[in-house]
């Protein structure tokens, strides 16, 4: 009998328990998201695909095509190329390929560009079956964005 009374007991105060935590949540803010309804706001330092930065003076990519994010990357994902403008001295990016099949998010491309033309994207929705789509052009996802 007093095995009855045990059992009653401790089921009867693990169910206040219980309510306990669910009203404490049930009065406090949603913090689940509606996704893919809602999208997912990322922190700071998260790292998704690298893209270009756009100079804020002349819209265009801040890359001089130097080729150093190219020479560091260890796993070969990048190719630039670019050409000289008659009568300019300087070389305008035309390619930026990006193939983030390999891409490790190391960061050696980012760190190694002194210009400041890569950072890390916020990009985390990627989800394919097929590989061309992680194949990416970024000179062309810059110019998209404006
Ligand atoms: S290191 Fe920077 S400036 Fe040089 S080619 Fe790469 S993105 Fe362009
Ligand atoms: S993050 Fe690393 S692996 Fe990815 S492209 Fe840059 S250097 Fe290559």
């Amino acid at each position: 009998m007093s095995g009855y009374f045990k059992e009653l007991i401790s089921g009867t105060y693990s169910l206040a328990v219980g309510l306990g935590i669910t009203i404490k949540y049930f009065t406090q803010p949603v913090v689940t998201m509606q996704y893919p309804m809602e999208h997912v706001k990322m922190t700071p330092r998260y790292r998704g695909h690298i893209e270009l930065v756009r100079d804020e003076e002349t819209g265009a990519s801040k890359c001089i095509v130097c080729g150093m994010c190219q020479k560091s990357c260890p796993s070969g994902c990048i190719t630039v190329a670019g050409k000289k403008p008659e009568g300019s001295k300087k070389k305008v990016l035309t390619t930026y390929r990006l193939d983030f099949t390999k891409c490790s998010l190391c960061g050696l491309c980012v760190e190694s560009c002194k210009p400041g033309a890569l950072d890390f994207s916020k990009d985390y929705n990627l989800a394919s079956p097929r590989k061309e789509d992680y194949i990416f052009d970024l000179l062309k996802r810059l110019e998209e964005k404006s």
